[in-house]
């Protein structure tokens, strides 16, 4: 178990600290995904999925703003349903990938 943990950790170095942790407490059952995205949305992050190649993205401020998919270009959108706050990247403005 701890092993896991650790290899889960260096897998996701490089994307946000509070989302791993977010997605480590998911997978131990200790949060649920819905807790875990009002956490995000709390400060200031959104998912948005890409409708097109379905990659998730945490992004910030995307009440104010929309970006295309860094992936494929399509268009990215709120999930219809979370299953894991797994992602590809972290969108900022501007536009970066992790
Ligand atoms: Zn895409």
């Amino acid at each position: 178990m701890m092993e896991e943990i650790v290899r889960n950790q260096t897998r996701l170095v490089g994307r946000g600290v509070r989302f791993h942790l977010g997605e480590l407490l998911i997978r131990r059952g200790l949060l649920t995904v819905a807790q875990a995205l009002e956490i995000l949305a709390e400060q200031g992050i959104t998912l948005l999925a890409c409708s097109r190649c379905q990659s998730q993205y945490n992004v910030f401020g995307a009440r104010d703003a929309s970006f295309p998919c860094p992936a494929c270009e399509g268009p990215l959108a709120p999930p219809p349903q979370v299953t894991t706050l797994e992602v590809r990247g972290t969108l900022n403005k501007p536009l970066t990938l992790d």
